[in-house]
C-alpha cells in the first residue's frame, strides 16, 4: 500500500502537474531580500506588497495558516515559445493559452478533496496560485523543486523556468521523514545571460528585479504611462516577456518554434482592428491579457508599433490617436513620432486641430519636434 503522501503526488500528477513535492512549513529565510526590495521601491506601484499586511503575511507561513502542517508545491509546465523575430509582436508565453487564474484554482480544489477522502481527516486546507502573500519560489527551493535564478525565476535542471507555481496548505502532516526533499544547489555558476540581454538592464544583483524597469511589470501590471526613456525598450514586447528566462541555457533545450499562440483573435488582427470596451472584454476573458484592461493593451500595442516602424501600422496608430482613452492618444502620438515620415507627422498635425486634452497635445508637440 502507497504512503498517503505517494498517493497524493499520484493524484496531483493524473491532474496534469508535472512535480510535486511537500515540505514541512518554516520562517522564510528570504524575508529580508523581499523587506530590502520593498524598502528601496523596486516594487514599483504595486503598493500591495508593501501593505503592513503584506509584510507581516511574508515573514512566515503560519501567518497565512497558523494551523499548516504541510505545505505542497506543485509545478504546472506551460510551452514556452522560441524568441519572436524582431518584427512582429511579442506575447508571454504563458499568456498564449487560458488565463491559469481560472484554470488551476478548480484542480487544486479536487486534489484537496482527494487528501480529504483518503486521509479520513476533517481536513482545513488553503490552496494558492499566485495569490497569496506568500514567498512561493523559497517555498519551492525548500521542496527541492530547483534554485532562485539570477533572473529571480525559479529553475529546474530538469524543465527548465517556464512553468507556473501552486500550492496548497494543510493540517495534516502528510509526510514521512522519507519524503521530506533537500533544496537544490545553485547552478547559475558564472553564467550572467539574463542580465546581460534584459532590455532595460533592470536584473538586480541580489536576483532581484526593479520591477519599474521590467518589461513585464511595464507592460501588464503597471496602470498608467510607460516612462518615455523606457518605451523604446520595450521594442516588441505586446504583452510580457520572456528573454531572461529564453536566453537562459536551462531552458535552452525545452524552447519550442512551433508553440501554438492560442489567443482569442490573431496577431495580424489585433494589428488592424482596434477592438470597443465591450469586444476586448469578451475576446479576452479568459486570457491573461485582460489584465492590463484595453487601456493597457492599447498603450502596449501603440508603443510596440512605435517600435517596430512598419509603414502599414500607420493606420491602426491614426485610430489609436484618436481613441476614446487619452492614455492611449498619448502613447500612440508617441509612436507616431517615431517614425520619422511626412505622412505621420501629417497624422498628428490633423490631430492637434480637435485634441483638447492638454497631456495628449503636450505629447503631440514633443513627437513633432
Ligand atoms: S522579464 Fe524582460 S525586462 Fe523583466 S527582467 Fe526579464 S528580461 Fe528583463
Ligand atoms: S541565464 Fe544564466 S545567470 Fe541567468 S538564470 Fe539562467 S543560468 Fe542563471
Amino acid at each position: 500500500m502507497k504512503t498517503l503522501f505517494a498517493r497524493i503526488k499520484d493524484f496531483c500528477l493524473a491532474q496534469g502537474f508535472d512535480l510535486v513535492a511537500g515540505i514541512r512549513p518554516h520562517d522564510y529565510q528570504h524575508f529580508d531580500i523581499f523587506q530590502k526590495w520593498v524598502q528601496s521601491g523596486k516594487n514599483a506601484d504595486m503598493q500591495y506588497l508593501s501593505s503592513e499586511r503584506s509584510m507581516r503575511l511574508r515573514q512566515s507561513p503560519y501567518e497565512i495558516m497558523p494551523t499548516c502542517h504541510t505545505i505542497l508545491v506543485l509545478v504546472k509546465r506551460y510551452p514556452p515559445a522560441v524568441k519572436q523575430s524582431s518584427k512582429e509582436l511579442a506575447i508571454a508565453s504563458y499568456a498564449l493559452g487560458d488565463d491559469y487564474h481560472r484554470t488551476i484554482p478548480p484542480v487544486l480544489e479536487e486534489i484537496v478533496k482527494f487528501i480529504r477522502e483518503q486521509s479520513g481527516h476533517e481536513l482545513v486546507a488553503k490552496a494558492f496560485t499566485d495569490t497569496a502573500a506568500i514567498l512561493e519560489r523559497e517555498l519551492a527551493c525548500q521542496a527541492g523543486l530547483g534554485w532562485i535564478g539570477k533572473n529571480s525565476c525559479l529553475i529546474n535542471p530538469k524543465i527548465g523556468s517556464f512553468f507556473l507555481l501552486a500550492e496548497i496548505f494543510l493540517d495534516l502532516d502528510v509526510l514521512n521523514e522519507n519524503t521530506i526533499p533537500s533544496p537544490l544547489p545553485d547552478h547559475c555558476g558564472t553564467c550572467r545571460r539574463c542580465i546581460e540581454n534584459c532590455p532595460t538592464q533592470c536584473i538586480q544583483e541580489d536576483r532581484t528585479l526593479d520591477a519599474s524597469r521590467c518589461v513585464s511589470y511595464l507592460t501588464i501590471e503597471n496602470k498608467g504611462l510607460i516612462p518615455r526613456e523606457l518605451r523604446s525598450k520595450i521594442g516588441n514586447h505586446l504583452f510580457g516577456c520572456d528573454v531572461c528566462q529564453q536566453v537562459c541555457p536551462w531552458n535552452r533545450e525545452h524552447l519550442d518554434p512551433a508553440v501554438d499562440m492560442r489567443l482569442p483573435i490573431s496577431i495580424q488582427e489585433i494589428r488592424s482592428r482596434v477592438l470597443d470596451e465591450d469586444e476586448f472584454r469578451r475576446l479576452f476573458r479568459n486570457s491573461p491579457i485582460k489584465r492590463p484592461k484595453r487601456t493597457g493593451f492599447y498603450r502596449n500595442l501603440a508603443v510596440t508599433l512605435g517600435n517596430l516602424r512598419d509603414e502599414t501600422d500607420l493606420t491602426i496608430l491614426d485610430r489609436l490617436l484618436h481613441d476614446g482613452d487619452p492614455l492611449v492618444r498619448r502613447h500612440a502620438a508617441w509612436a507616431l513620432g517615431q517614425f520619422h515620415l511626412p505622412q505621420s507627422m501629417a497624422l498628428l498635425n490633423s490631430a492637434l486641430e480637435h485634441e483638447s486634452d492638454p497631456a495628449v497635445r503636450a505629447e503631440i508637440y514633443t513627437a513633432l519636434e
